[in-house]
């Protein structure tokens, strides 16, 4: 490939532009007859020349850059890439003799999304059924279809369909009576949501660790951290793995503590054969565009009490009486789901099995591809108890090159991303931690790779090539 690049400098301008026009790179590496390179020419520069009535006769040597934009071969990626210029979009690979072995191609990278939501089924057809029946905001048929399909999905009686993740969450803390001077106990590594809805509450957040290999609240450091004034738990199944609600149950019941699961990341799955979002008092479900499944913006409430059930659909309207309208008993909100949401999701749900699977797939291609690597720390899925899902592939590497990798990923245009930072580390939020350690490790070895099932093998391989090789000099 490097071949066709390549164009001797005692050549015309003429030869340069075919050898240009032939690659389909926009540019030629010019080079002596030791293949040393001597400059780059780009279609751009022979247009420039032609228009001030150069001809395409003369020789390529009076025309060269005498400093051309180069990279060496054991050079650092994040150091080539802030070469990178707008007009810059190819750089050569040297050795140490500054002959041409390789070239970056920055321009030919489709972009690679983190994840993008699959609606290949009704979603369509259900949103143009309620749009039609003129039902577009927040009653409708397909709101309650939702909620009940949806609570019956994770083995729970009632469902409270929400605008989004972060109002369930708030509207199950409202619900439970959570209040200023209480404590809450929340996972160190999580999405902000998780403690911003305890701060929403005015209730008081105390951060915790999290297990070495779930990456999931520790329940050893939730039960020393509890106080007198601690009234609930929030577990986060993180990245799809379930928290050990065995211990976390057990723990709530010596302490007579609320729990509130946090499932927006992990929507079907189990911990001892059961579903997560049953387990606590209330869980709470996101469906914003990158989650399991999806309506857009949108989450839910799951709970076997019918008093907390009732609670919560107050607290969703207003605070207006169920029985007497326009009578406010107490401060709500307007945290309701529209009826054209719910229709894309009760679609999604019809699918859920199929998309996870999906998910799963990819996940597997990856493990393949990266499993062998002796840096590389694959997500858990042996766990006692725990059935993961893939919300999004998730690994750990340890070898301090984590951000290289990102970025050598981003410059592929693949959309990698480093795990959330522990709330800890914000200074916002620095003030509520207990502890830490773990959580900083993970946050800082972490990475989440594109998870979108439209990725066919041939693609993922060319992701898990980025992790195995070790030179900068990769561009075919
Ligand atoms: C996405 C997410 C939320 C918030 O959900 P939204 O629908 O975006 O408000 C809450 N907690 C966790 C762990 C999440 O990943």
């Amino acid at each position: 490939m490097i071949e066709k690049l390549l164009c001797e400098r005692s050549k015309t301008l003429l030869e340069a532009m075919r050898v240009i026009n032939q690659s389909g790179k926009g540019a030629a590496f010019i080079v002596d007859n030791d293949r040393k390179l001597c400059g780059i020419l780009t279609d751009g520069d022979i247009r420039r020349l032609l228009l001030s009535n150069h001809s395409l006769d003369e020789p390529i040597q009076g025309h060269l850059n005498p400093e051309p934009v180069f990279a060496r071969k054991e050079e650092r990626y994040e150091d080539v890439i802030k070469k990178l210029t707008p007009k810059i979009f190819i750089i050569p690979i040297v050795d140490k003799d500054m002959k041409v072995v390789d070239y970056i191609d920055f321009r030919k990278n489709v972009h690679v999304p983190i994840v993008s939501p699959n609606m290949s089924g009704n979603e369509l057809s259900y949103l143009v059924d309620a749009f039609l029946s003129t039902w577009i905001s927040s009653s409708g048929h397909y709101i309650g279809k939702f909620e009940t399909d949806f609570s019956r999905y994770c083995g729970c009686s009632h469902g409270v369909a929400t605008s989004s993740g972060t109002t369930a969450l708030h509207l199950a803390l409202l619900a439970c009576g959570i209040k200023e001077g209480d404590e809450v106990i929340v996972p160190d590594l999580t999405f902000a949501a998780t403690i911003n809805c305890v701060l929403y509450a005015k209730a008081t957040p105390v951060l915790v660790d999290v297990e070495r290999d779930s990456w999931c609240i520790d329940p050893v450091e939730i039960e020393k951290a509890i106080t007198p004034r601690t009234r609930a738990i929030i577990p986060v199944h993180l990245y799809g793995q379930p928290c050990d609600m065995e211990k976390i149950m057990a723990i709530a019941k010596r302490h007579n503590l609320i729990v509130i699961e946090d499932c927006a990341q992990a929507h079907g799955s189990e911990f001892g054969g059961k579903r997560v979002g049953g387990f606590g008092d209330v869980g709470c479900f996101s469906f914003f565009g990158n989650k399991v499944i999806t309506t857009g913006e949108g989450g839910m409430c799951v709970t076997n009490s019918k008093e907390l059930y009732e609670k919560m659909q107050v607290f969703r309207d207003h605070g207006m009486s169920r029985s007497k309208k326009y009578w406010h008993e107490v401060i709500g909100f307007n945290y309701r789901m529209t009826n054209l949401q719910a229709a894309i999701g009760v679609a999604q749900l019809e699918r859920i099995d199929a998309i996870l699977r999906d998910r799963e797939r990819v996940e597997r291609m990856y493990r393949k591809g990266l499993g062998e690597l002796e840096f590389i720390e694959l997500q858990r899925d042996d766990l006692k108890n725990r059935k993961k899902i893939t919300w999004l592939v998730s690994v750990l590497l340890n070898n301090d090159k984590r951000d290289i990798y990102v970025s050598r990923l981003k410059e592929k245009a693949i959309d990698a991303r480093s795990f959330f930072y522990p709330l800890s580390h914000m200074e916002i939020y620095k003030k509520y931690t207990y502890s830490n350690k773990v959580s900083t490790e993970i946050a800082s070895k972490g990475i989440n790779l594109p998870t979108g099932v439209d990725l066919d093998e041939s693609r993922i391989e060319e992701i898990c090539r980025c992790f195995t090789s070790s030179t900068i000099g990769v561009s075919s």
